[in-house]
């Protein structure tokens, strides 16, 4: 991130949100709202004085609820730029009516700015590509069986991450939420939520074999006499050096159980978890300290909103659809338009780095042509019949009907009316449009049911 913040061809607008996007492959125009962050970047140098000083503590999210932030404050530590933004949710100045201001009083860049406003800034581009990652599946009620959201030992593995992280609350030591003791015997629950169609999801989330057999090593090389055991349903380490590295968390003492937990309850300041350990057939009860639940990838919270924007399709699962899983597997059917990443689907860090690789590769390709090809089969309006009632506009996901204003006569009066046009850069010719209007006036081209009917009666004959 800093080598992109430093590059004189990337522009970084952090803390904004793309908010409309118009055009087509080459011209997007885009609509982007830069969030007021209440300090001015260009004067601030990041010094940490007024976060130091803030007299407000609030939850920080970033930590999975493990410490506490100030209302100015830079979201996690690696955060480019190293500015901080003020949390108006939370800070006293703006919840107070003005009656607090400290962080300004300690600002020597004077580069507080509580005034500062949201600005609203149209940008043009060529292509996007759409890299907004995923969320983890589940609430406090998603897992009731494991205790998840009532009893405080058991987290996600998310919070495990925070937890281990040198960066971390806890600068790297594994604690149990609930008294900060060191635990003693983690329990590692792989596919909370994955292959589970009852409850969960159908798909495997690719990542979490990977990451258990790391928390995994991470408990038995950081805590002393400790004791981790994994429960799984299949190991899948398909990738270089993965099978290695789940082997090594196996040597290390990591006791695998291939099986599901059915329940967990606490028993005397720890917890048991009760699950079956399907290669012996048997039940195994297992006392944990800290239990660690691998929940699935899910797409981002906003995913359909973004799909709406840009103007893409979503898969079944409501990951960002490709245009072909195998042949096409960056480009979405809009053209211009490129995935990268979790958006797409589950996928680990090497994973996306390729991919948005590979995403950009395929901007350059577009970029470095002269002209481009478009596919020849789009829809056709017949304007003399559309009646301009808008169905196609609303069902188009791409985005290619707009409307525009045609002269007409009747009785020997002319006027303007409004009709449903076509943009062929935009259109993929799925035909919703055509199955879709009323007036039988779009078509796809050489599609058009008189030409379907002529190929119909020349196979007969
Ligand atoms: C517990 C856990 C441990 C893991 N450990 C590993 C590991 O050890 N090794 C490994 O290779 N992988 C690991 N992974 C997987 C790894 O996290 C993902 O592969 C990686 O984060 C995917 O990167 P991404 O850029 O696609 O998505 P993200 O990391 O989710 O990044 C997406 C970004 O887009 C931003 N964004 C979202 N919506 C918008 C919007 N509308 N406008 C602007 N910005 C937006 C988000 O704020 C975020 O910054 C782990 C995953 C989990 C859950």
């Amino acid at each position: 991130m800093v080598a992109a913040s430093q590059h004189p061809n990337i522009t970084l607008m952090t803390y904004s949100e793309v908010e409309e996007v118009k055009g087509y492959v080459g011209n997007f125009n885009v609509k982007i709202r830069q969030k007021a962050k209440s300090v001015d970047h260009e004067l601030c140098t990041g010094c940490g004085v007024c976060w130091e000083k803030c007299p407000n503590m609030v939850i920080n999210e970033y930590d999975q609820g493990l410490s506490a932030r100030k209302s100015i404050y830079i979201r996690f530590p690696q955060a480019v730029p190293s500015k901080p933004v003020i949390d108006r949710q939370h800070c006293r100045w703006f919840n107070r009516d003005g009656r607090c201001g400290v962080c300004s009083e300690v600002c020597q860049a004077k580069a507080i700015d509580y005034l500062q406003q949201d600005q609203v800034v149209d940008e043009e581009f060529g292509a996007i590509i759409v890299a907004t990652g995923f969320d983890l599946f589940g609430n406090e009620n998603s897992f009731a069986e494991y205790g998840y959201g009532t009893l405080p030992d058991v987290i996600s593995g998310l919070h495990f991450e925070r937890l281990s992280s040198a960066s971390g609350p806890t600068g790297g030591k594994i604690i149990r939420p609930s008294d900060g003791k060191e635990p003693k015997s983690v329990v590692f629950i792989q596919c909370a939520g994955s292959r589970d169609d009852a409850k969960g999801k159908s798909y495997c989330s690719r990542v979490c074999c990977m990451y258990t057999a790391k928390h995994a090593h991470q408990v038995l090389e950081k805590i002393d006499d400790a004791q981790a055991y994994v429960f799984y349903m299949d190991i899948r380490t398909p990738g270089k050096a993965y099978e290695e590295f789940y082997r090594r968390s196996v040597n290390d003492g990591a006791v695998y159980l291939r099986g599901r937990v059915s329940r967990i309850f606490s028993k005397n300041n720890s917890m048991i978890v009760r699950g079956e350990d399907t290669l012996i057939s048997k039940q195994v009860e297992i006392e944990a300290d800290l239990v660690v639940l691998a929940t699935a990838m899910v797409p981002g919270f906003d995913a359909n909103i973004v799909a709406g924007l840009v103007g893409i399709g979503s898969d079944k699962d409501g990951f960002f659809e490709e245009a072909h899983p195998k042949l096409r597997p960056v480009e979405t059917h809009t053209a211009g338009v490129y995935l990268a990443g979790t958006c797409q689907g589950p996928r680990d860090i090497p994973d996306s780095v390729a991919q948005a690789g590979s995403a950009a590769v395929k901007v350059c390709g577009l970029f470095s042509a002269d002209e481009r090809e478009l596919d020849p089969i789009t829809a056709l309006v017949d304007e003399a019949i559309c009646s301009g009632c808008g169905i196609c506009l609303s069902l188009c996901p791409y985005k290619a009907i707009d409307f525009i204003s045609v002269s007409a006569s009747m009785a020997g009066v002319s006027f303007q009316r409004e009709v449903a046009a076509v943009n062929e850069a935009l259109c993929q010719g799925c035909g919703t449009c055509v199955a879709a209007c009323r007036s039988g006036s779009i078509n796809l081209k050489g599609f058009t049911n008189e030409q379907l009917l002529a190929e119909v009666e020349a196979v007969c004959q």
